[in-house]
């Protein structure tokens, strides 16, 4: 067997000596070992089976192993490993038909990258070029990639180290009504105000240097902050009046997740350009890719569009995504996110909130939930600073982990993202799961 055969010891010990890990000082790291998965459940090199509700980072919607997936790449990887971008692939017209069957209604060509941040980029210079702009608008609470565009787009603190003063980009606040930047007591009035101060911050940059406005279609690292209704419509106007080109990152909102193939859906938007990548073939093989308006398509008929990359398309990537739309399609994923937001999260979050001091805010739809917590609820100070981690955070996350759950922690939140695979009765354990776990936590802090 070619497979490679390592046990967790040695794994470990070869991952420490030899692999650089993202996003982290090297020294200390102790990375969990994972030896097997299947659907919703991970194992660790211990031995230990915990309720995967990270989906890894946000993208294994179908879970772990899910055969059709497994077997689309293994026939695939027999039939036609790989062609070059120029060439035309089964694989890939078939997936770009697909994804173009869910996205908003007119964005019909898609152009494959290897994930979320070069789509990103790919989108700002589409946007670019498209209008003759330079200016990019994006907000704070963001993560939209970790390539130089991509971080400066983002809002959140991993920008500080990569800033760049030419990158173009400038930041506004978008809606968050549990810490609103502007006073607001209620989503309504949240969602009036965000595009009050949008339409100002355009107004001030000036609307003729603005070539797009990059947005989550809901904001997912940096909280899961769902929109007031109206306010992505609000946006879409926004940019309708000034030429602006809308562009919507679906890269962890979409795809289900959010209860609907888009997230954008909840407001009926159509944007510009819409970027995708993990969920789209739950994460099996490196995908991402921009679908495009006729009108921006229009602009690169005669002129060539200057981008590219070697693995644009790549038929195994592409292969995951056809298994993984069709049983999506086939087995009403999208459908069951939705009831498991509207049926078990919601409701279940909501009584946890009830019984434990530390949790301030619960907010999420679909399968797509963070509890924000606090040290103090008049206050809502945050229990863990907004760079970095607090004991507290680490107690409950251990805590989690000892009754055989992994939850995503971000600052002073959890968040619970499961595969949209995940059962009604496995999100009820997680979340009875948590609640231990906050108790316990909260009793020897
Ligand atoms: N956009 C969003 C909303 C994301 O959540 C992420 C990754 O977490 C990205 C872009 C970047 O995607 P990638 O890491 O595939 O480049």
């Amino acid at each position: 067997s070619e497979l490679v055969d390592l046990d967790a010891e040695q794994t470990f010990e070869l991952d420490r000596r030899h692999v650089f890990h993202s996003w982290s000082a090297q020294a200390a790291l102790a990375p969990m070992v994972i030896t097997k998965a299947q659907g919703s459940h991970v194992w660790d090199g211990e031995g230990h089976r915990l309720l995967d509700f990270t989906s890894q980072l946000v993208f294994t919607n179908l879970g772990h192993q899910h055969p059709r997936v497994v077997s689309a790449v293994q026939e695939q990887a027999a039939h036609l490993c790989t062609v070059a971008p120029q060439h035309a692939n089964a694989a890939r017209s078939e997936a770009a038909r697909l994804v173009a069957s869910h996205t908003p209604e007119g964005l019909d060509k898609v152009f494959f990258t290897n994930g979320g941040a070069d789509a990103n980029e790919h989108a700002v210079r589409m946007a670019r070029l498209h209008t003759g702009r330079p200016k990019v608008l994006s907000t704070y609470r963001s993560y939209h990639g970790g390539t130089q565009l991509a971080i400066n787009l983002t809002g959140d603190p991993r920008r500080w180290p990569n800033d760049q003063a030419a990158s173009g980009t400038v930041h506004f606040f978008g809606p968050y009504l549990y810490r609103s930047a502007f006073h607001a007591t209620t989503q309504e009035e949240e969602g009036e105000r965000a595009l009050e101060h949008l339409a100002q911050v355009i107004a001030l940059e000036g609307p003729g240097t603005i070539a797009a406005i990059v947005l989550e279609s809901i904001p997912g690292t940096a909280g899961i902050m769902v929109p007031p209704p109206g306010y992505l419509s609000g946006v879409r106007e926004l940019c309708d009046r000034h030429g602006i080109l809308l562009v919507l990152d679906e890269v962890m909102a979409g795809f289900g997740r959010a209860g609907r193939w888009f997230a954008c859906e909840h407001d009926a938007v159509v944007p510009d350009l819409l970027t995708f990548a993990k969920g789209v073939n739950s994460g099996y093989v490196p995908l991402g890719g921009v679908a495009i308006s006729a009108e921006v398509a229009a602009t690169f008929a005669e002129r060539p569009y200057p981008g590219g990359l070697t693995y644009s398309g790549h038929p195994l990537a592409c292969a995951a995504a056809v298994a993984t739309i069709r049983t999506m399609e086939d087995d009403r994923v999208v459908e069951h996110a939705a009831a498991l937001g509207e049926e078990v999260f919601a409701p279940g979050l909501e009584a946890l909130r009830a019984e434990h001091e530390w949790i301030g805010d619960v907010r999420g739809t679909g399968a797509f939930w963070a509890v924000e917590l606090v040290a103090d609820r008049a206050t809502r100070e945050p229990l863990a600073p907004y760079v970095g981690t607090s004991p507290q955070l680490g107690a409950v996350v251990a805590a989690c982990k000892r009754r055989g759950l992994l939850p995503l922690a971000a600052g002073n939140r959890i968040h619970l993202v499961p595969p949209l695979t995940t059962s009604a009765t496995e999100v009820q354990e997680a979340i009875g799961i948590l609640g231990e776990a906050l108790g316990e936590a909260a009793a020897t802090a």
